[in-house]
């Protein structure tokens, strides 16, 4: 797997990212969706230098220009529901990407460890598709894994992309065991720790009820 660790040279993207940790500014939700979904739009520009091109004639009112455009089928595939902010902001660049959507939690058993449960699932083909796949919290990374696998049911796609924002070292190390080795993980930033709830240590609490509410 390749890493992407886009925080390793100093941008605007610190920024944002500051602001989803830091707990006063955190607890407005609007602005942690809108942070998220910048986080989205720049791994997407960052991730785009990466994709084939195709020149094309461009017509203007004056003549004719050739560009070169992004030549590729993107289907972007995000886990709900702390994904969507990070799915949103992705999307804002490839607006002509197609839309998967999976659900995935954890089921807590009584001794406190706990199951991934995959259960909604609307997706096209990804049949030789770039598959970008987007889930805002890599902790463990069984998640990610387990909805990739659920994905393999709608085809194979051609290339996997991985986006996060925040990454623990022990869930990047699983995903590049059980993920295909020209996966591509393209990540704001890594923290070390997992507490044993599996909650990013420092990282930024529970992102999906930061986003949308608290859940029973
Ligand atoms: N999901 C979250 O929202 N936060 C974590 O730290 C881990 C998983």
């Amino acid at each position: 797997m390749t890493v992407h660790q886009l925080s390793e040279n100093n941008s605007i993207l610190n920024t944002f990212i500051a602001e989803i940790r830091d707990k006063k500014i955190q607890k407005d939700a609007m602005r942690f969706r809108r942070n998220i979904e910048r986080i989205g739009e720049i791994m997407g520009y960052e991730m785009s230098k990466q994709l084939p091109y195709i020149t094309k004639a461009v017509t203007t009112p004056l003549g004719t220009k050739l560009i070169d455009l992004i030549d590729d089928k993107i289907v972007l595939c995000s886990i709900l529901r702390a994904g969507l902010p990070l799915h949103q902001g992705l999307l804002n660049y490839f607006d002509k990407a197609e839309n998967a959507f999976i659900s995935a939690y954890r089921k807590i058993k009584p001794n406190g460890d706990f199951d991934i449960r995959v259960e909604y699932f609307a997706s096209p083909s990804l049949q030789d598709k770039t598959l970008f796949l987007a889930d805002p919290m890599l902790a463990t990374g069984q998640s990610l894994v387990s909805t990739y696998k659920a994905l393999l049911s709608h085809g194979t796609p051609k290339e996997l992309h991985i986006f996060a924002v925040i990454g623990s070292s022990d869930g990047i190390d699983y995903i590049s065991k059980y993920l295909p080795k020209q996966t591509h993980l393209w990540i704001a930033t890594v923290d070390d720790t997992l507490n044993n709830h599996g909650y990013i240590i420092p990282g930024l609490g529970d992102a999906g009820d930061l986003a949308f509410g608290d859940k029973l």
